[in-house]
């Protein structure tokens, strides 16, 4: 029942939406415990995304923050240890 309740979320590389578990949802980096809750979901195992999602600037505008190299490595290291692909 109450499958009206599903949500959907979109990933910021393909604009593709998809539900939760076929998405990884990746915070902003270095942030620690400040993190201001705010997130960007891309699909899982999909490295295609991410690079799509770095290029246009997604991740600065999902986090509304500037990015440098060195958080977008950590944000690139999350997004792998989450998909795990071996
Ligand atoms: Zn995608």
């Amino acid at each position: 029942m109450a499958s009206s309740t599903k949500c959907l979320r979109t990933c910021v590389g393909c604009g593709r939406k998809n539900s939760p578990d076929g998405l990884v949802r990746l915070r902003t980096p270095g942030r620690g415990m400040a993190d201001s809750g705010r997130g960007a979901w891309v699909c899982r195992e999909s490295v295609a995304c991410f690079d799509r999602a770095v290029d246009r600037g997604k991740f600065e505008r999902a986090f509304k923050t500037k990015l440098d190299t060195g958080q977008l490595e950590l944000l690139r290291a999350s997004f792998e240890s989450v998909c795990q692909v071996s």
